[in-house]
């Protein structure tokens, strides 16, 4: 089945967890520059974001949270990304200002 909506399957491929480029081109059956397209037009409006861990390919996750001023926590035992309530991580002016985005990387609590 091949998907008409692009964007909308990507984003539904991503509600069922994180997943790479490589991940996203077998869930979707899309070509790899039309799911590269989307991803990037995804980040931009901040639905998706990425995340880099070492010696392994850059994972895509969903923004499910509420409002842009939130941080996000990504399990790299479970690969789970989790919208932090916004006030969580509190950072220091001047950088505060300066900051677009935040990414905690680390273990979740089911996983220790
Ligand atoms: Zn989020
Ligand atoms: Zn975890």
């Amino acid at each position: 089945m091949r998907c008409t909506q692009p964007r909308r399957c990507i984003l539904e491929a991503l509600m069922k967890g994180p997943k790479t480029h490589a991940e996203l081109l077998k869930a979707t059956k899309l070509d790899r520059i039309t799911v590269y397209r989307n991803l990037i037009a995804l980040q931009k409006i901040g639905l998706v974001y990425r995340v880099y861990l070492p010696g392994h390919d850059p994972v895509y996750v969903l923004c499910e949270g509420e409002g842009a001023e939130h941080a996000h926590f990504f399990c790299c035992q479970c690969r789970k990304g989790i919208c932090l309530p916004s006030g969580t991580v509190q950072i220091m002016e001047p950088w505060a200002s300066h900051t677009q985005r935040v990414l905690l990387v680390g273990q979740c609590m089911d996983c220790r």
